[in-house]
């Protein structure tokens, strides 16, 4: 029997090379493991092309505290962040504004609807008080693949800074921090890198974040301080985690031998290419038109049946080694599929017929002859 194969944004099914990698005990004082901590950083400063005008600072936790702790720096506490929302994932930095007491606003639009640059112009102009603009890269709520080159002109052309939620896009689509202009990008460990849960990162502009002083609410999320002492000694300020380093360590490895950022897209894009056409011919409508779909996550219309249950479907998929992922609309039943993670075309391959078999046993999805 093998493991279930997690379909699932992340955490997701990693190779035996990143699950080796955590056998080792690491002494967070040990120069071997700094040693680490540093080439980890620097293989994602240069993932994120920003080995000149950035920093890449770890951050312990989810990648939400990465979230929090970029907006909480870079965001002074007399800034004002617009915050471009079509999914889940823009609500929460919305949130978070919130809770840090920053000024903000949103502009928000339906769930399967890109934010359009000439209305982010629009809105720029008409509030000066806005300094900074945060935008979720890919809206894993749906798989939307928001229009990061145009947005980041169009902030860029007046003169707001951007904080970009790159958390399931990262590594997988091209991103050049230097070129968009990007003062904090924000990913983590357990998603496109392939690597195990655990550690976000921040790839910070330099200047931005070294002038951040006194901006953070909170001591254990303060990026500048974090990267302060760990230029000062090499170490992460307060307990790191070292398994989870050392698995990413070993997953960088392997995004490195595979062909780097173009290898991953091809993969990933091959899967989801795969998913979409074997459940599409199965009978299943996807949410989304393949022009705004993003190659990492797929969502997909419940069978329209009276009967149909997610949990029901859930277990009797997970039970032929499959893990599926709710889905994440108030207004329509959908659930989710990821086609990122340690998995080629053959694992697609059967988890489509595990999810079409399955919805047809039920007698949720007629057979199609
Ligand atoms: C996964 C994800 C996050 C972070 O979620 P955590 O559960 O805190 O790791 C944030 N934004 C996006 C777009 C994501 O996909």
């Amino acid at each position: 029997m093998r493991e279930p194969i997690l379909l699932t944004p992340g955490p997701l099914t990693t190779s035996l090379a990143t699950k080796t990698a955590m056998l080792t005990d690491w002494g967070s004082w040990d120069s071997r493991f700094n040693a680490l901590t540093a080439s980890v950083c620097q293989d994602l400063l240069a993932i994120a092309g920003g080995e000149r005008s950035h920093v890449c600072v770890p951050l312990q936790g989810s990648g939400t505290f990465a979230v929090e702790a970029a907006v909480a720096n870079l965001v002074p506490r007399d800034g004002k962040l617009l915050v471009l929302v079509n999914g889940a994932y823009g609500k929460r930095m919305a949130q978070i504004a919130q809770y840090l007491g920053r000024d903000h606003s949103l502009y928000v639009t339906a769930d399967d609807a890109p934010p359009c640059p000439a209305e982010l112009a629009a809105r720029l102009r008409d509030d000066p008080a806005i300094t900074h603009v945060g935008l979720i890269h890919c809206e894993t709520s749906t798989g939307i693949l928001n229009p990061l080159a145009e947005l980041a002109a169009v902030a860029a052309a007046a003169g707001r800074r951007l904080i970009v939620d790159a958390m399931s896009s990262f590594a997988a689509l091209p991103i050049d921090v230097a070129a968009l202009g990007v003062d904090a990008l924000i990913a983590s460990s357990n998603k496109c890198l392939e690597g195990v849960p655990g550690m976000g990162f921040v790839i910070a502009d330099r200047q931005r974040l070294l002038a951040s002083q006194g901006n953070s609410h909170s001591l254990s999320l303060d990026l500048l301080a974090q990267y302060d002492y760990l230029q000062r000694t090499g170490q992460w300020r307060f307990t790191p985690p070292t398994h989870v380093l050392a698995a990413l360590r070993a997953a960088l490895d392997q995004y490195h031998a595979e062909g780097g950022q173009p290898a991953r897209l091809a993969r990933y894009a091959a899967n989801g290419a795969r998913l979409r056409d074997a459940l599409c011919a199965g009978g299943l409508r996807p949410l989304l038109p393949a022009s705004l779909q993003a190659p990492i996550i797929f969502t997909f219309h419940a069978p329209d049946h009276p009967d149909y249950q997610f949990q029901t479907f859930y277990q009797a998929v997970r039970e032929q080694g499959f893990v599926l992922y709710p889905g994440k609309l108030t207004e329509q039943e959908t659930f989710r599929v990821g086609c990122i993670g340690a998995i080629d075309q053959a694992e697609i391959e059967q988890a489509a017929h595990a999810i079409l078999s399955t919805l047809r046993r039920l007698g949720w999805l007629p057979a199609v002859h």
